[in-house]
């Protein structure tokens, strides 16, 4: 079926995603908006797709234009969530336009969210409010310029037109592009359905996009279960590394190809706090900073079960063989986050006590409530010789002091010179992140139409790792009155 709306300019799309069965998507239009009007356009991500802003930019991204060789369609889904299953979930908002092949040769969805109802959308009414719509843009683009696989943005549209939450709140669109919107979700809804054809072709098309090494593994659905199972374990370390709380890592947004997604509840610490937890609907701790590798694990176990049939005919042979894959993830996670804890502090050795090192810091940190991101921006200044000030002064505590001077044993016997060690740390340590306050302030700018603190929080965060003059009040703390205590899910 061709594309019913008005057509932009031609895109040069690919549908491999719509190539597997009816049964994997549902074939449906964006609803046209009122009045579309650009808030934010990423024309960096946009050259590395090969598109231009175009004139009609606002019309094409809110889906009031589809453009000629796209195919709009929802994906099908399940998923848990809160530990509960729900057996149909879906693109109930978000529409694949198409895929594009990026100038590495990579190809990338592109999706609209909030772009109206589609057979997924349950009672919810297809669409996304600019605060939601902002957020994700903002957070998924310091992921990305932190160097955490992530979604990525490409633009923000005004619709012209309110969505109903609380209250009537001015209506967005948002322009997502990302290596894929496979989901555990995804396999978890053909395995639901007893649909092992469905899993198998599932998987088929994820191997062939993202782990083409695994179709030449023995068992290559077991290979495929490992590669995802190493790609998590190393993005929720990144997000450790980062002091980053997704907030609602469900299954269904949990990705095949290990890039985050879905930023709801989400937010990055400012004082270190192993416990804390954003979302305002989890009260357990179910998704608290600390636990996010035990959560992440859990999901892939999910994978796991999904995957049973396709391993092996012989089910107890597939239980073993992706048993393991399960027991070894934590071994996994861990190996990767002491590795990045190493480049925070600055070792460029692996040494028996360096665990014990960066576990004694975020102790020590926790006990005094002191700030994740500066205590670590204050250490580069430590490495390079000088007594961090100001904005930067590390905490005053014994055991600190104690921590700070074998820390300083441990640099001595590490090989690189001072002024490599500093550099190293300030490549690894940012100085900004979209902290919550920041964003809170941005957002609510936005919705009463200045998106100039929008667009001055996003200049910042596109720069993490520089602390010159004009980065220096995204890097302050919020004052007690400022915290924002929860965020809401991205409705
Ligand atoms: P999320 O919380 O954004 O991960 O969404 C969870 C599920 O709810 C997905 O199936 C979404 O498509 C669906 N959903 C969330 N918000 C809406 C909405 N406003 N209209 C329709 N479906 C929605
Ligand atoms: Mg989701």
């Amino acid at each position: 079926m061709e594309p019913s709306l008005p057509a932009a300019t031609a895109l040069p799309f690919e549908h491999t995603y719509a190539q597997l069965p009816a049964k994997f998507w549902q074939r449906v239009d964006p609803t046209p908006v009122k009045a579309p009007r650009l808030l934010a356009f990423n024309d960096a991500l946009a050259t590395e797709l090969g598109i231009t802003r175009a004139a009609d930019a606002a019309e094409v991204f809110a889906g009031n234009k589809v453009p000629a060789g796209a195919l709009p369609l929802a994906m099908a889904y399940a998923g848990h969530q809160f530990g509960h299953f729900v057996p149909q979930l879906g693109d109930g908002r978000a529409i694949l336009m198409g895929e594009l092949i990026d100038r590495h040769g990579q190809r990338r969805d592109l999706q609209l969210k909030g772009s109206g109802p589609t057979a997924f959308s349950r009672n919810g009414d297809g669409r996304a409010a600019i605060g939601p719509v902002l957020r994700e843009y903002l957070i998924s683009e310091a992921m990305h310029a932190l160097a955490v696989p992530t979604t990525r943005s490409l633009a923000a549209v005004a619709t012209g037109e309110h969505v109903f939450r609380d209250g009537p709140v001015p209506g967005a669109v948002l322009a997502r592009v990302a290596a894929s919107h496979i989901r555990v979700g995804t396999f978890q809804y053909f395995a639901a359905r007893r649909d092992t054809d469905g899993v198998r072709q599932l998987a088929d098309h994820v191997i062939a996009r993202h782990y083409p090494e695994a179709a030449h593994a023995a068992r290559p659905y077991l290979a495929l279960l490992e590669a995802v199972a190493r790609r998590q374990a190393a993005l929720v370390a990144q997000w450790q590394h980062v002091g980053f709380i997704h907030g609602v890592m469900n299954t269904d947004n949990t990705t095949l190809s290990g890039e985050t997604i879905d930023y709801g509840p989400c937010a990055f610490l400012d004082d270190y706090d192993p416990g804390k937890v954003f979302s305002s609907i989890d009260r357990a701790g179910r998704y608290s900073f600390a636990n996010q590798p035990a959560l992440v694990r859990w999901n892939v176990a999910r994978l796991a079960e999904t995957l049973l049939a396709v391993i092996d005919d012989d089910g107890e042979t597939a239980l073993a063989a992706a048993s393991a894959v399960i027991e070894a993830m934590p071994a996994w996670s861990a190996a990767a986050w002491l590795d990045g804890m190493r480049a925070k502090l600055g070792l460029s050795t692996a040494e028996d006590g360096d665990e014990a090192l960066a576990k004694d810091l975020l102790e020590a940190m926790h006990a005094v409530a002191a700030d994740y991101t500066l205590v670590f921006r204050a250490l580069c200044d430590v490495a390079a010789g000088r007594e961090p000030e100001g904005l930067l002064s590390l905490p005053r505590s014994p055991a600190f002091e104690a921590w700070r001077a074998r820390w300083a044993e441990r640099l001595a016997g590490d090989p690189r010179t001072v002024a490599e060690r500093a550099a190293a740390m300030r490549a690894a340590n940012p100085a900004v992140i979209p902290r919550n306050h920041r964003v809170h302030e941005a957002l609510v700018a936005a919705e009463q139409g200045d998106l100039a603190p929008f667009e001055a929080l996003l200049a910042a965060i596109r720069r993490p790792f520089d602390d010159g003059p004009q980065a220096q009040p995204f890097m302050v703390p919020p004052e007690p009155a400022q915290r924002v205590l929860q965020t809401f899910c991205g409705t």
